[in-house]
Formats: C-alpha cells, structure tokens, sequence
C-alpha cells in the first residue's frame, strides 16, 4: 500500500478535486481543538422531542426497522408525510408512486441530481449555495451555473435578480436548484419571486429540485411557499425535506422527496445504488414526529425566533453588519464594519480572538470574491451557549478599537 499512496498521481478524481474537506467538518473540528463555541456547522446542541426519541426506542425493541426497510420508505413514514403536505400546504401525494425516503436531504439531493441530469447539462443554482450541491452536479457530471444572491441595502437582505435568473438559462439548462428557507443567507424567498421561478420553468421546460429543509423556521411576516403548490409546478418539481432540522435530530438522516411518480421512479434508481435504504427505526419515529401537533412546530420556530434576535443583536454589538434572517437557524454577517475583508482568515482567527467558530460564506460561492465578506453564524444553540458566545464576541469591537 505505501507504493500506491507514494504515486505522482492524485487519489481523488477530476471531477472532485475542488471538493476536499467540506467546511463544517473542518471548522467543527476547529472548535473541538480549540474549546471554541461552535456556531459553525448548523446541529443544535439540545436533541428533538423525548416522545419522538421514545419512539425510534420503541421502534428498535419491537424489532421495527432493525432489516432494510422497503426501498421508498417504510409506509408509516411515507403516510406521514403525504399527510403532513396536506395539511400544510394543501398538497396530495400518493404514498406508493410519489413519495421517497432518503438519508437525510444530502441523499435526496444527490440522487435527484444523478437520476435527472445528463453530463454537460447546466444546473441553474442560487449562489451561495449549500456546499453539497456543487459537488453533486460535478459528480452528475453536470456544470452548475450560480445566480448570485445580492445583499440588498434598503430591505437588509439578499435578493434573488430575477432577470438574472431569466439570463441563466439557456438551451442546455436542464434544471433549476432553488433552496428557500436559503442556507445560509436565512433569506426566505417571496411568493412573487417564487412565482416567476416557476413561470420561467414552465416557459423554458425546466425541471425543479427544491430543497425546503428549513420549511418551518420561517419567522415574523415570512411564508414559506413550497414550489410545488405553484401552477404548473406539481408534475415538474422535486421537493426536498428532512428531519434532522424540523425535529433536531440531524444524526438521524432521514429525509424524504415527494414528486411526480415519472420523477420518483428516476430518483429511487439513483438512490437505490446509493444507500438502498437508511435509518430503519428512526423512519418510525419520524413518522410519528411529523403527526405532532401544531403546537410543536408553534413553539419550535418561536424558540429559534428568540434565538436569532439574541445572536443578531449581539453580533450587531459586536460590530458586525447584521442581515437579519426571515427564515432558517443561520445568520449571515458582513465583517467589514470590523475592518475585515477575507472571511476565510477571519474564521480561522475567531476561535483564537474569540473562543468563537463560525462559517466563512466564500466556501459557498463560485465567484469566491462576492462572498468574501461574509461570515455565517448558527443559532441552533442553547440560549445560555449563545449568550456565552454574544459575550466573547464583544471582544472583537474592542480589538478593533485599539487597532
Ligand atoms: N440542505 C440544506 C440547505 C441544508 O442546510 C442541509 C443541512 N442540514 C441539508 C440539505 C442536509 O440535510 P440532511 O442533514 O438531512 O442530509
Ligand atoms: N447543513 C449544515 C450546515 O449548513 C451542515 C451539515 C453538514 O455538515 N453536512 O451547517
């Protein structure tokens, strides 16, 4: 073995080179080194709801999951979710033919992405975007094609250039790769932008992918639309969704898909070569998580509301330009009111300055100079943890002033 790692030749791919370490492991490992408080990578640090956890229990006892459940998912789960998609949103699904079981959203991404598109088709994508997705295209062999989300002055938040969009597509242009809640901007995009998102799909024949992880943290006056309940959306789009952020139970990865049966038969033939199947017993409790009442999903975005204006203040204390987030558990910043520009350096340095961990948002773009100045935070923590971190920042404006 020691001849081959001694070889001139690379290990990784072509199509993966650009893809080595992902962020989060890098700066969680960071905090773990360092003692810093880990607002990087987006986990909470309290676990979902103990009758959920029950369940998946129950589950493994009973003997309920513990072999490959079916390939679409276990039929509780996939009722569960045709049934939450109803009563949500209004939309049906049939359990049998629209409706699949992933691990986590990062399968459902990858397996929608190898299923549906040939090589050299172009993936129009929001810029930034969640790291996985640029390594998907490229294992899809696809070329991704960012649109550029622009902080926006007047209405402190990033926007979607809609002629921009327009402009993006062109004949090779298989598919649009939208995600709203958007990570990690917490932009939250509107029914009128979403709306001309689908006209422009159902004008150019596109197909959708859309990832809606953050369905039910949107805050204040923000609505989250899925895209699928859009006129001439239903039998074009593929809607992505998890567990591990509605219920906080990210190690879990149970996601699912729900689409146009023609979609989810392409889908499940990717998928079954990936995993074939995850997560037996926690299918089962997530069912029964998604059966919870209201109040549950009430009380989750009213904590995580609280959360973001305790972290948000303190980071605008701090000296941080503040974009406040409509939606999502991830705040983004602008570090050049502290007399910074590389966000990447910026982060390095935090858990030393600070005692703090945090993302640069550079990692999220193409056009690595956009998003140069900006740095993400996580507030999926305890609210005594965020307190703790608000205090260690403030260190930061006092640095600046003596410099
Ligand atoms: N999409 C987005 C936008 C995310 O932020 C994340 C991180 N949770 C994922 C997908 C991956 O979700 P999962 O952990 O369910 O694979
Ligand atoms: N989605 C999480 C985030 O944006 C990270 C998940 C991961 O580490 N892959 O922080």
């Amino acid at each position: 073995m020691t001849g081959m790692t001694s070889t001139a030749r690379p290990f990784l791919n072509r199509r993966l080179t650009e893809f080595g370490t992902t962020i989060f492991a890098e700066m969680s490992a960071l905090a773990v080194a360092t003692g810093a408080i880990n607002l990087g990578q987006g986990f909470p640090d309290t676990d979902g709801p103990e009758e959920v956890r029950e369940a998946a229990v129950r589950a493994l006892r009973d003997g309920r999951g513990n072999q490959y459940p079916p390939g679409p998912g276990v039929p509780e789960l996939r009722t569960a979710i045709v049934e939450h998609q109803r009563r949500r949103y209004g939309l049906t699904f049939d359990p049998d033919t629209e409706v699949l079981v992933t691990a986590g959203a990062t399968e459902a991404v990858a397996a929608s992405l190898l299923a549906l598109l040939e090589p050299g088709d172009e993936v129009v994508a929001l810029e930034p975007y969640y790291d996985s997705y640029a390594a998907c295209i490229a294992m899809a062999g696809g070329t991704r094609v960012p649109v550029t989300l622009r902080p926006d002055p007047e209405h402190a938040r990033f926007r979607l250039d809609l002629d921009e969009l327009r402009a993006a597509v062109t004949d090779r242009t298989r598919l649009l790769l939208i995600n709203t809640p958007h990570n990690p901007t917490g932009t939250v995009l509107t029914r009128a932008e979403l709306t001309a998102i689908a006209e422009l799909a159902v004008e150019r024949d596109l197909l959708v992918v859309t990832d809606e992880v953050y369905e039910h943290l949107v805050f204040d006056d923000a609505e989250h639309v899925p895209l699928a309940t859009l006129p001439g959306m239903r039998e074009r789009t593929v809607t992505i969704s998890s567990a591990g952020k509605t219920f906080s139970f990210t190690g879990w990865k149970v996601g699912w898909l729900t689409a146009a049966p023609a979609l989810v038969t392409a889908v499940r033939s990717a998928k079954q070569y990936l995993t074939y199947v995850a997560s037996g017993p926690f299918q089962y409790a997530v069912a029964e998580a998604l059966s919870l009442p209201d109040t549950y999903f009430d009380g989750f975005r009213a904590d995580m509301r609280a959360k973001r204006d305790l972290l948000s203040a303190g980071l605008a204390a701090a000296g941080f330009a503040v974009y406040r987030p409509a939606g999502t558990y991830f705040v983004t910043t602008d570090i050049r009111p502290l007399g910074e520009t590389d966000g990447f350096a910026f982060c390095r340095a935090l858990p030393e300055r600070a005692g703090v961990v945090a993302i640069p948002n550079a990692v999220f773009y193409d056009h690595r100079d956009q998003g140069a100045p900006f740095v993400r935070f996580a507030f999926c923590k305890q609210t005594a943890v965020l307190e703790e971190a608000v205090a260690r920042l403030k260190a930061l404006s006092a640095q600046g002033h003596q410099a």
